[in-house]
């Protein structure tokens, strides 16, 4: 590859670009994760970290990617043989209850198209029809990356507690978590699984589990084999400041002046401003006369956008366009979508201007790539974000 001056465009959904700050934080010197200055900013970290999550119970943080949060989820819940509920929302609702199978749960999971959240109608029925409370679980990505759906989490919890049934909700945050409005606690939750690199602006590396109290009691009883996921170990260290084994240390600096980011913007603020940022994408994706791949407005994603080629054109040459021409990277489609959609991320670390360079990248690939568009999308999404 030849070489490119100016700032590479990162944007696909997750990892993110990071900020400067974070960056800089990241490169302080490594200290020793025993001593006494560490338990000092770890235990201000956990506690700025909650408000995050909307959660005032533990966080637990482990090296690790998004995947490593599925399973510590699962296996500090659930027993062998446990049946779980999954939708199948996307590419991620796919693998996630793949790995629940791998582990010897056995997965009711719901049919979907790859269009829709998960319905929060669909999901009682289920658990209605289940009167002898085999249903351990309910796992829900929240927002699911492959697609750009959301999915109504408050919804679906309501759903499941006018049931009486008493599963836990299990729900993945990887690519929401500090970018769309979410409430660990305020929405019953039991444990919110989440990642460093997508809203949170880090580098890959974190892993987290925010857990409830009835997911915690849960995990007293739960048979399933852990060690390195296992919660309490980590718990226990951290009412001293400390982890079981040695920590992230460096990515830890960086979540601390991420999480100062996000308050000094204000969460309100920063979920706003992602949905102003959608909705201008959506605007210059129907202004362009191409089509959504979301098709329920009440689920549109705030922290990306999936696009759906006419039928004929190639979004993965779209997208090799864009990389060649403008040094941009946008997101694949994912499982059956490849080829079908390319994803634009607009999360995290990103302004009016980022999006506008953004759009202003994808229009010009789709004419490079020959696809037929109308070339006022850039336009009705520039008006958009100057009347913001
Ligand atoms: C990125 C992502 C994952 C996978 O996380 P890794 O860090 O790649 O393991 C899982 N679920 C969702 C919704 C994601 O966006």
């Amino acid at each position: 590859m030849t070489s490119q001056s100016g700032r590479h465009f990162l944007q696909i959904p997750g990892p993110t670009n990071v900020p400067d700050q974070v960056l800089r934080a990241i490169a302080a010197p490594t200290i020793d994760h025993r001593g006494p200055e560490f338990a000092a900013f770890t235990t201000e970290l956990l506690a700025d970290l909650g408000p995050v999550f909307g959660a005032t119970g533990p966080v637990v943080i482990f090296p690790g990617s998004g995947t490593g949060a599925w399973e510590a989820a699962l296996v500090n819940t659930l027993s062998t043989g446990d049946r779980v509920l999954h939708v199948e929302t996307g590419h991620f609702a796919t693998l996630w209850q793949q790995m629940a199978t791998a582990l010897g749960l056995y997965v009711d999971f719901v049919p979907g198209d790859w269009r829709h959240g998960a319905d929060p109608d669909a999901v009682a029925e289920h658990l209605a029809a289940d009167t002898a409370h085999t249903i351990k679980a309910v796992c829900v990505v929240h927002n699911e990356t492959s697609t750009g759906v959301t999915s109504r989490v408050s919804e679906i919890r309501r759903a499941m507690d006018a049931t009486g049934h008493p599963a836990l909700l299990l729900v993945d945050t990887i690519s929401s978590l500090g970018s769309i409005d979410y409430r660990h606690d305020e929405w019953g939750v039991d444990v919110t699984v989440a990642g460093s690199q997508k809203g949170l602006m880090l580098p890959p590396g974190l892993s987290f589990n925010a857990v409830s109290e009835k997911a915690l009691a849960a995990s007293r009883t739960a048979g399933l084999r852990r060690s390195y996921w296992d919660w309490q170990p980590v718990i226990e260290a951290n009412k001293r400041g400390y982890f079981p084994c040695t920590p992230a240390t460096n990515l830890l600096y960086g979540l601390a002046e991420a999480l100062r980011m996000l308050r000094a913007e204000g969460l309100p603020a920063v979920f706003a401003r992602h949905d102003r940022h959608a909705a201008a994408t959506r605007t210059a994706v129907r202004g362009w006369g191409l089509e959504l791949l979301c098709a329920d407005e009440r689920e549109y994603s705030s922290s990306l956008t999936a696009v759906l080629m006419p039928e004929g054109d190639d979004a993965d040459k779209v997208r090799e366009v864009i990389l060649d021409r403008f040094d941009m990277s946008l997101g694949a489609g994912l499982g059956k979508l490849a080829g079908r959609v390319f994803r634009i991320g607009h999360l995290g670390h990103f302004n009016a201007l980022t999006l506008a360079g953004t759009l202003a990248g994808v229009q010009m690939g789709l004419q490079l790539a020959g696809v037929r568009i109308d070339p006022n999308g850039l336009t009705a999404a520039l008006d958009i974000l100057r009347d913001e």
